[in-house]
């Protein structure tokens, strides 16, 4: 089966809706191998230590064992983000971690979140893609996210040289943790205080509703929005 090709929105809909989860699986599975097959060690998975992250590591361990990770970490990161990683990294030693020591103003994610996101987690990213040698980026995304996340394929390559892997993209939230409870994956503590999708201390809260991200950058121009690793290009030289 070669699922390199790329879908129509309708066509993700309805894989969305239409495959149970374990054919998910499946084709989560299927995809990691197909991209590893090509790209083998050039092949590298972005862990944000969240749960979904925590999944797709998972699933590409399955496929190999050799697959590499990387984390990009900040200096906001809340105290239960930041013991987890510890505890991943110590587990798995085939993950690096990277993280900007750029001096930049304390409330910079206030004043200006987009420059801050930029800073501390964009340039890590391309740092990571660029001292790893990856020509092909596994990520933890999913369309059933938020509006922000429903124009995305399963395989991607927005900058030249540079294949972005969505191997989750039609997973549901309770599918992930549905996988993560069979397997017993471990996940981010804070799961259990209430928050459901994680990201740096000042720019997340807790949030219910339909939408997943509702709780990221509440009350400011990027409310519910992205840090700009999934959005922003990663190769071509750009000024931050
Ligand atoms: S999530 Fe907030 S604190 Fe973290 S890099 Fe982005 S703006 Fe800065």
């Amino acid at each position: 089966m070669n699922m390199s090709g790329s879908l129509q929105k309708e066509d993700i809909k309805s894989l969305v809706e239409g495959l149970n989860f374990a054919q998910k699986v499946d084709r989560s599975m299927e995809l990691i191998h197909e991209a590893y097959d090509k790209f083998g060690e050039k092949l590298v998975v972005a862990n944000s230590l969240g749960k979904d992250s925590m999944a797709v590591w998972h699933l590409a361990r399955r496929v190999s064992p050799d697959i590499r990770g990387f984390i990009v970490t900040t200096r906001h990161k809340p105290r239960e983000t930041v013991e987890f990683m510890q505890e991943i990294v110590s587990l798995y030693p085939a993950i690096r971690v990277f993280k900007s020591d750029d001096p930049i103003p304390d409330d910079l994610y206030k004043t200006n979140p987009n420059r801050c996101c930029d800073i501390l987690k964009v340039k890590p990213t391309r740092q990571a893609i660029e001292e790893m040698h990856v020509e092909c980026w596994v990520t933890g995304l999913r369309c059933t996210e938020g509006q922000t996340r429903t124009d995305f394929q399963e395989n991607e390559e927005r900058d030249q040289g540079l294949v972005k892997l969505n191997p989750i993209l039609i997973w549901y939230e309770r599918e992930i943790w549905q996988y993560l409870a069979l397997h017993q994956v471990p996940v981010n503590p804070l799961y259990a205080k209430g928050y459901r999708s994680l990201g740096c201390e000042p720019c997340t809260a807790i949030s219910s509703g339909p939408d997943e991200r509702a709780g990221r950058w509440v009350g400011t121009s990027k409310a519910g929005g992205e840090c700009g690793m999934h959005t922003r290009p990663l190769k071509v030289d750009y000024e931050i």
